[in-house]
Formats: C-alpha cells, structure tokens, sequence
C-alpha cells in the first residue's frame, strides 16, 4: 500500500513538472517569435505585429500575401510556437471594459471618438458622424456631440485581403484608458505635492 502511495506520489510530482517544464518551453517559443506576434493571454487572442490585429487562423494569416515576403522557416517557427494556443473564436471575444490599458500589439486609435449621447465609440469621426446623424438627427452645422476617444479593435475593417473583409463584421471598436504620459505624470505630482 505504502509503495502505491509513493509511486503515486513521484507519478503526481513527475506530472507537475513535466507540466511546468511544457509551460516554460511554451512561453519561451512564443518569446521566439515576439517579433511577429504578441499573445494576450486574458482575452486569448493572437496578435500580428505587423498588422496590428487579433489573427484567428494562424498559418493561413502568414501564409497571405500580406506576409508573402516570410520565409518558409519563420512561418513554420511561428506555427510551432503558437500551436498550442487555444485562440477565442471572434464570435465569442470579450470586449474590454472602457477603463482597460490599451492590448498590446492591437493598433490604437488615438483619435477615435465617443457618442456623448448614447456611449457609441467608433474609431473615425466620419463613421461617428453618420451615427449621430442617423440616431440623433445630428446636423453637420451642430456642435460635435462627442468626445475624443482613443479607441482599439481585435479586428480590422480596413480590407486587405478577401478573409479579412469576412473579419469586418467582427470589427468592434472600445475604448481604452491611455496611461498617464510622464509630462502629465509630473504634472500631477507636483500639483499632489504642493
Ligand atoms: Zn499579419
Ligand atoms: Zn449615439
């Protein structure tokens, strides 16, 4: 029984490293390819630094003619690497809630824009325009009835190619907390001090 016990024991314990070891060796492959994706491992998504958007089909994204140029062994290290990611399909990504820090790799959109009257956000002022005019019967001779935003989206509407454009109806804009600059950091400080 004693020996069960510890066979048991070193079985569980060989279990958990190999676990750990197989964590490691994941984290270290992904830092392998950091110069082509950032993984966010909150919201599950896969980032193309390049494109600056949530990939959903790994090989398939850097098989495009967008990444025509890659080799053939930087694709294949980025499939590897990534393998083992378990990706949130875009029908079921979370959006973040409006004081999120901006998700590294996604593109930010400093100069999107916020509904004042119903909270819409959008990441350009002729989209935010068309919604004011179509919700709120908004005038192009009326004040701005929203605020600068910065803003950023898992997927992209602009089209580069044709899986893309079946992406755009994934696009979702929301709004991101900027982190403070250091000039307004100092600001700050110094009003707090005195
Ligand atoms: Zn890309
Ligand atoms: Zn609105």
């Amino acid at each position: 029984m004693k020996f069960f016990s510890k066979l048991f024991h070193i079985t569980s314990k060989l279990y958990k490293t190999t676990h750990i070891l197989i964590h490691k060796a994941a984290i270290m492959s992904l830092k392998s390819v950091q110069n082509y994706v950032v993984y966010n491992a909150q919201h599950k998504v896969l980032v193309c630094k390049e494109h600056q958007y949530a990939i959903t089909d790994v090989s398939r994204h850097f098989r495009g003619d967008d990444h025509s140029k890659m080799s053939t062994e930087t694709r294949l290290k980025i499939r590897v690497a990534t393998q083992h990611l378990k990706l949130t399909e875009p029908d079921d990504i979370v959006i973040p809630g409006s004081n999120s820090f901006p998700i590294e790799g996604l593109k930010l959109v400093e100069d999107g824009a916020k509904c004042n009257k119903c909270g819409y956000i959008t990441g350009t002022l002729d989209t935010m325009k068309y919604h004011c005019r179509q919700e709120h019967a908004w005038k192009a001779k009326d004040e701005p009835m929203w605020t600068n935003q910065a803003v950023q989206t898992f997927y992209p509407g602009t089209i580069y190619c044709i899986y893309v454009l079946i992406l755009a109806k994934y696009r979702k804009f929301f709004a991101v907390t900027l982190p403070m600059s250091i000039e307004n950091q100092t600001i700050m400080d110094q009003m707090i001090e005195g």
